[in-house]
């Protein structure tokens, strides 16, 4: 009999075993020791999570402020006590190394801290004297069952990003986390049951492209929220609306950030390589493409250098800078793409294939930092997101031009500008059109006062998540105009018009 662990459901407030015939591989990317089998689970579990989410919806949607509070101030401590351990699952399922491990669970203590807050943040409107006697207020309603459906890179902070949320509001949820680094992930859902989660209000299914269809087609989730790839979060946009849910997808990146030759050379060069490379490239915010406007350009090599000294290696030892990629598809995916820059004619400033590695096993994914000058729209390099440690550069002539060439990419995620210019960040900010903007700052995520925006191709659904547009997301505004009559009211008579009088 196998020994190896295996990642449980949650239904009904219990840790319970896929009966599904088809299981995966978890796998430590700095190893390829398996980890865990994580089960793809089967439409009857599916469907048995969201009959427990709607049975416990009908008492938690009464559930008082105060209650649903204090269960997130129990689990932002339980987190923090417990931070140092998911970090070190989290390092080995998904390779970053463990202070930015601790980083990806602290960006989504975050919002749980926030949504301990929730009493000031799920309030309505009122207007008094509406017409004569008339009061209008507003409430914000749970909705009912909803769904996240999350991507690999950040296992804890973004399903942190997404039930702590809409379970404050008063919904109910099914979570269905990447099947690539489903670990952590459930250990910080084991915390949330013991911080007071009640059975059936939180639930956990595993699984690929079955169950995330499951998930948009069930007539009883109401909403869905979901952080991908651009591919299979237009997929999800458009399946889960046609069934007439909400839904909110923030997808895939293709970050520039834009270099002024009076920028601050030191901290802008630090910046460039910390945003490219840190997590071995694989995150959402990534800087992937640096456009050096004019002198600028002169500060490839010295970029090049500084890339050149991270260390590459397992993310569980100290001193690493780059952890592995995800998988061994993902490595020869960007290996692939390494090659066609070369031959469609950019110039390859460090080659991160078969790096030098700190102690770490060659059989790792392994791709150290690697740099192409030169890098022009058309080519794939920069068409495709690479999500994996390469920067592009490109030059421009002026403001105007980097601006006009971040403008024209199909993604609006994030970006950023270097310069010690005011009017030149002014106009900047003004004239981008991307989601996040960053003025001296290379990885502008916003904290959870802030929702997390995109534009364009990088998102679909108006509301984002965290912040004060997922409480919109995830609840219905209800109108209520009332009036109160006593015994010296005047009867208006009969009234045919529609005029509140
Ligand atoms: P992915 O799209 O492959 O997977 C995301 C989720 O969709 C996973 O839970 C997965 O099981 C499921 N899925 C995969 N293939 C599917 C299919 N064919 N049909 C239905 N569901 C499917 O993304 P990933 O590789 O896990 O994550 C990396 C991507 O996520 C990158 O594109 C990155 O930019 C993006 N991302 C975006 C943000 C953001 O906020 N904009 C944040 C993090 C990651």
């Amino acid at each position: 009999m196998s020994t190896i662990p295996t990642v449980k459901l949650l239904i009904a407030g219990e840790f319970v075993e896929s009966r599904s015939a088809e299981w995966r591989n978890v796998i430590n990317p700095a190893t390829q020791e398996i980890l865990a089998r994580v089960p793809m689970a089967t439409a009857e579990e599916v469907d048995a999570a969201v009959t427990a989410g709607k049975r416990a919806f009908k008492t938690w949607r009464h559930t008082p402020i105060g209650t649903r509070a204090r269960i997130f101030l129990k689990y932002q401590q339980l987190i923090r006590e417990h931070i140092k351990e998911v970090a070190a699952i989290l390092t080995a399922e998904q390779g970053k190394t463990l202070a930015d491990a601790e980083g990806d669970i602290f960006r989504g203590l975050e919002v749980v801290e926030h949504a301990a807050n929730i009493g000031n943040l799920q309030m309505g409107e009122i207007a008094n004297n509406v017409a004569t006697g008339v009061d209008t207020y507003t409430v914000q309603q749970p909705l009912g069952v909803c769904a996240g459906i999350t991507p690999f890179n950040f296992p804890a902070m973004i399903p942190l990003w997404m039930f702590p949320m809409a379970i404050a509001c008063g919904n109910t949820f099914i979570l269905k986390p990447s099947e690539q680094d489903p670990m952590s992930t459930m250990r910080l859902v084991e915390l949330a049951i013991e911080a007071g989660i009640p059975p059936g209000v939180l639930n956990v299914v595993h699984g690929g492209e079955d169950v995330v269809n499951a998930i948009c087609d069930h007539a009883d989730i109401k909403a869905v929220s979901f952080v991908g790839s651009t591919r299979v979060g237009t997929h999800v946009y458009h399946r889960a609306s046609q069934a007439g849910k909400r839904v909110q997808c923030m997808m895939g990146a293709k970050n520039h950030a834009v270099v002024l030759p009076d920028a601050h050379k030191e901290q802008t060069l630090n910046n460039l390589v910390g945003a490219a490379f840190g997590a071995a490239g694989q995150r959402c915010m990534a800087v992937s493409v640096a456009v050096l406007v004019g002198e600028a350009q002169a500060w490839i090599p010295e970029l090049v250098e500084r890339a050149r000294k991270l260390t590459v290696g397992n993310g569980a030892l100290p001193g690493t800078d780059v952890g592995p990629v995800i998988s061994c598809a993902a490595k020869e995916r960007v290996e692939d793409l390494i090659a066609r820059g070369e031959t469609e004619g950019a110039r390859l400033e460090l080659d991160g294939r078969l790096p030098s590695l700190a102690g770490a096993s060659s059989e790792g994914n392994f791709i150290g930092p690697t740099i192409f000058s030169g890098v022009k729209p058309g080519m794939a390099l920069y068409e495709q997101e690479i999500f994996g440690p390469v920067l592009c550069i490109a030059g421009a002539a002026s403001l105007d031009e980097a601006i006009a060439m971040t403008n024209a990419n199909p993604n609006g995620n994030g970006t950023a500008l270097f310069t010690q210019s005011g009017a030149a960040a002014r106009r900047f900010q003004e004239e981008i059109d991307v989601g996040q903007v960053g003025i001296n700052v290379p990885i502008p995520v916003p904290v959870p006062l802030f929702s997390f925006t995109g534009s364009r191709a990088s998102k679909l659904g108006d509301l984002g998540p965290y912040g004060k547009q997922v409480v919109l997301f995830y609840t219905q505004t209800k109108t209520i105009t009332e009036r109160w009559f006593d015994d010296s009211s005047v009867s208006t008579g009969v009234n045919t018009t529609i005029s509140l009088r």
